[in-house]
């Protein structure tokens, strides 16, 4: 492959460090990620990534990006005891705004989705970055500045300090890359530099959630998974996931700011309302491993707008949640961090030439959907408080619909799967055949009846333009939801963003700090 320089810096060595790590080796004579931590050869949590000891799952779609960038990266999971779950609707018990998905039959064409605990997926794609030759890791090292060109029209390198030591070193770089997660401090970098912020979007929903690791004997647990997320009146959520070695991570949380449960006890009686008393009792019965770990705040959906500033320099790339963060609750981060690793591999093959504006305008392309799919969902909760632009009304009235067919037919669960497992695009919901399915169903449930039903707002008008055939005929109901999403498609997102930047101190807001 064509090398784009000598050196790459990656600042972070979470998920989304060391996924750009590995594509840049492909790129670069030599790959450092700095890292202020010390990493473990095991599997272990570790300070610099709190959240890892909460409940996690990656996306089909980031096994999928995961297997390609390391080959046999699947088997060698599943050789560690990663169970995987192939489409057996019984055992998922999963509920989308109140909507429970049936509980019957297979999911048509759904890839693998596997369960790591974080910890083991984390470690799992470190090793194979350290196996990579050109590839090198400083642990314990603190990133404390950028170092630009006299005229500050490039990022040449970072200022590291040595946490042992305290002895504080320049690394020359042809590029960098700041994957230091939601507490990066590029935006004050770049101010420094005299670049400005990036503007922000962002959608204030006060998750807050306490998690437990508990070993289960097998077979207690007919499910593979269970996630039951907020539904309007009832901004509180459970998960449980199946791990390795017969352990299960059990969540849950709030939204809204609604007080969370302060310890094990309180976690049942928390949940007792909507979590089936026969989980509650195998929960109740297990062995607990560790303490519950409580009070992980993530106050809001943030979106960095690095795509949106007018200058910036070259030679510095962001990925991951210094980019965006998202409500825990929809699994998006891990996923959007190896979608950009893919972003950033396919600009690099087209040269390095204008690299930091062609790879900030089309990984925002990609953050953009998944955005739109985690803040859609949240302001379907009347507790949330945001701006409901017309076109999130008329697609997600159409998704109330889909949601109450995912209850009885498989065809479509699987399709919205897939969607919302960030396989296939929002868009795909609007294919004839499920659109068919969706209109064809008879049951009129009282979700129907409720004004919001937001869901995956704005991503399926901004594109059902692509899935009208330009040719056939389509059934009368068909073309007339069609038209109906067409019409909406004029007013985007943006209507949104641009409304609540007009309305200083609304939580969906967008800020330009220049
Ligand atoms: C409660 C909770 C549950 C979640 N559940 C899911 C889920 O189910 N699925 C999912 O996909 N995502 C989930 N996420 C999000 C996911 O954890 C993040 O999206 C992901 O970890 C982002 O990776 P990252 O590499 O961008 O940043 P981070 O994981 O935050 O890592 C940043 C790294 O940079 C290092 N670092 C920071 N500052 C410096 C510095 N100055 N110098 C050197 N090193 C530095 C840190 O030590 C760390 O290693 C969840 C998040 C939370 C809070």
């Amino acid at each position: 492959m064509e090398k784009r320089g000598d050196h790459a810096v990656v600042l972070g060595a979470s998920m989304g460090g060391l996924l750009a790590a590995r594509v840049l080796a492909d790129f670069y004579d030599r790959v450092t990620v700095v890292e202020r931590d010390r990493l473990s050869a095991d599997p272990v949590d570790r300070r610099g990534v709190p959240q890892s000891r909460l409940i996690h799952a990656v996306q089909a779609r980031g096994i999928q990006i995961l297997d390609e960038l390391f080959p046999g990266f699947v088997d060698e999971l599943t050789a560690m005891g990663v169970e995987s779950w192939e489409g057996d609707l019984s055992t998922l018990h999963f509920a989308f705004g109140g909507h429970q998905t049936v509980r019957s039959g297979r999911a048509p064409n759904l890839p693998v989705i596997l369960c790591p605990s974080r910890p083991v997926l984390e470690w799992n794609v470190r090793r194979r970055v350290k196996a990579i030759t050109n590839v090198v890791f400083l642990e314990g090292r603190d990133v404390v500045g950028l170092t630009a060109t006299p005229g500050r029209d490039r990022v040449t390198g970072a200022w590291v300090t040595d946490r042992a030591s305290d002895r504080k070193r320049t690394l020359r770089a042809d590029l960098v890359v700041d994957a230091t997660g939601r507490g990066s401090r590029t935006p004050v970098f770049l101010e420094e530099l005299g670049y400005g912020r990036p503007p922000e979007d962002e959608l204030v929903g006060h998750f807050a959630c306490a998690c437990q690791l508990l070993r289960i004997a097998p077979g207690t647990i007919e499910e593979h998974l269970i996630a039951l997320s907020p539904e309007p009146g009832r901004p509180k959520m459970f998960a449980m996931r199946g791990y390795e070695k017969d352990t299960w991570m059990v969540g849950v949380g709030t939204m809204a700011g609604l007080e969370q449960p302060s310890g094990g006890a309180d976690m049942l009686r928390f949940a007792a309302d909507f979590v089936p008393a026969r989980v509650l009792e195998a929960i109740r019965t297990a062995e607990r491993l560790g303490d519950v770990v409580l009070h992980h705040r993530v106050p809001s959906n943030r979106w960095r707008r690095y795509d949106k500033m007018r200058r910036r320099p070259d030679g510095l790339l962001v990925v991951g949640d210094a980019v965006c963060s998202f409500n825990p609750i929809y699994g998006r981060g891990m996923t959007v961090a190896a979608i950009e690793a893919t972003v950033l591999r396919d600009c690099l093959r087209r040269g390095d030439r204008s690299l930091t504006r062609r790879f900030f305008r089309l990984s925002a392309r990609k953050v953009r959907v998944a955005w739109q799919t985690a803040v859609g969902p949240d302001l379907t909760l009347p507790e949330v408080v945001g701006p409901r632009p017309i076109s999130m009304r008329i697609t997600n009235a159409y998704l109330g619909r889909v949601m109450t067919v995912t209850e009885t037919d498989p065809v479509v669960a699987g399709q919205f799967m897939r969607v919302t497992s960030m396989v296939d695009s929002p868009i795909r919901l609007l294919r004839p055949s499920i659109l068919l399915r969706v209109l064809q169903s008879k049951r009129r449930r009282r979700t129907e009846a409720q004004p919001v039903d937001e869901g995956l707002a704005g991503t399926l008008v901004a594109g059902c333009k692509e899935v009208v055939p330009q040719s056939g005929r389509m059934p009368a109901e068909v073309a007339a939801t069609r038209g109906e999403l067409q019409r909406a498609q004029s007013m985007r997102w943006s209507t949104q963003r641009e409304r609540s930047s007009r309305n200083h101190g609304h939580p969906l807001k967008s800020v330009t700090t220049r």
